[in-house]
């Protein structure tokens, strides 16, 4: 499903799931229909619309402002946030890297709930400064938004992962063992039992048995799908983390093609397209001036260019420079570059030394070390 891009905060775009949508007209509904005109009798039901939109849209704010603090958290070790996004299960922010250190993780992660935590504090802070009564309007919309940041921040905290807590989990294991990888292996089975547990006292309700977290069918099917939902984010985590550790096992150096062909800028697109593109879409070439990497050009760029403007256009004018770029060097280890390659969106890397192209890797050589440790399936490339 497409995203939408509604703003940007602190430089980070805040982008949207369609399905929250859905989920913003079926909650605001619930509310105004089933919460509030228990609640506040007197009310009419264009209040209880009005308490119930007010309710979900600063809910919605409110998970923002969690994603911002492990946004700004991991800005502070230097690690980019490429967006926010807010989904049906509410939001993630697009944290680049992981941390390199276990005690950023803990503070990266630990930012989110303990800010859910604060938010509650200030709603339910808000209601007793007002004088915590039960007889307006306002009184339950700051209530109820006090006890979401309160389960928000809760749930956040089960240690599931690759959810927050999990990932704290994850930091204080790996402080005491020292090892990453066994870390993040120890966290995401830890988080797949906590998922099978879910679902089983899920499939438990179901049947009828309270087992406390859910006592009818109704929330049974609930715990059921967060508990498939959890365990489908654990299994993708353990397998990430097993590409990741294939791809240590190179450098770049490793899996280059050396010696990859450069052209100077001012050759044309027509004399680098004719009769290339149509055979090789994937084609890439390096661009070197004064001996030095100046940028790439691939058959994307190429492509982007009408074809009648090709014999006017040169290579220098539709590259994407090397300033944009963070070549590879010969000892960096693939699944860094990998990385740098997503970031950018690069089918190709320049692997550089003293400023001169030496070698290029390709993005299906990397997934060709994948499919042979058989991390993924053939048939996708
Ligand atoms: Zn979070």
């Amino acid at each position: 499903m497409r995203t939408f891009r509604i703003g940007r905060l602190f430089g980070i775009p805040i982008l949207v799931n369609p399905g929250w949508f859905l989920l913003f007209v079926l909650i605001t509904w619930l509310l105004a229909t089933q919460v509030y005109p228990d609640a506040l009798t007197t009310g009419s039901r264009q209040t209880h619309f009005l308490m119930a939109a007010a309710s979900v849209i600063l809910f919605f704010v409110s998970i923002i402002i969690h994603e911002l603090a492990h946004s700004i958290v991991a800005r502070a070790y230097r690690i980019p946030v490429k967006s926010i996004t807010l989904f049906i299960f509410g939001g993630v922010a697009q944290i680049t890297r992981e941390a390199t250190r276990p005690l950023n993780e803990l503070l990266m992660a630990a930012a989110g709930p303990l800010m859910s935590m604060v938010l509650g504090g200030v709603f339910l802070g808000a209601w007793f400064a007002i004088g915590a009564s039960d007889t307006r309007a306002i009184d339950y919309v700051l209530f109820w938004l006090a006890m979401m940041n309160f389960v928000l921040g809760i749930f956040n905290l089960v240690p599931a992962f690759p959810m927050d807590g999990g990932r704290v989990f994850r930091s204080l294991i790996w402080m005491v063992t020292g090892n990453y990888n066994r870390a993040t292996g120890i966290a995401a089975w830890t988080g797949r039992g906590i998922a099978w547990i879910m679902m089983a006292a899920g499939a438990a309700a179901v049947i009828g048995i309270n087992v406390y977290l859910a006592n009818d069918a109704f929330g049974g099917v609930w715990l059921i799908l967060i508990g498939l939902f959890l365990e489908n984010a654990a299994r993708q985590s353990l397998v990430q983390n097993r590409m990741v550790r294939t791809l240590q096992g190179f450098s770049a150096g490793d899996l280059m093609v050396a010696d990859p062909p450069a052209i100077p800028g001012d050759v044309t697109v027509a004399q680098l397209a004719h009769g290339v593109l149509e055979i090789n879409p994937r084609a890439c070439y390096f661009v070197e001036e004064d001996g030095k990497l100046a940028g790439i050009i691939s058959g994307y760029q190429m492509a982007s260019i009408p074809a009648p403007l090709w014999p006017t256009t040169t290579a220098r004018q539709v590259m994407v420079p090397s300033t944009k770029l963070r070549p590879a060097v010969r000892e960096q280890l693939v699944s860094d570059v990998l990385l740098e390659m997503e970031m950018e969106e690069l089918l190709h890397m320049p692997v550089v030394e003293n400023g001169r192209v030496i070698g290029v890797i390709a993005r299906d050589r990397i997934l060709g070390v994948l499919k042979q440790a058989g991390l993924i399936p053939n048939a996708t490339a």
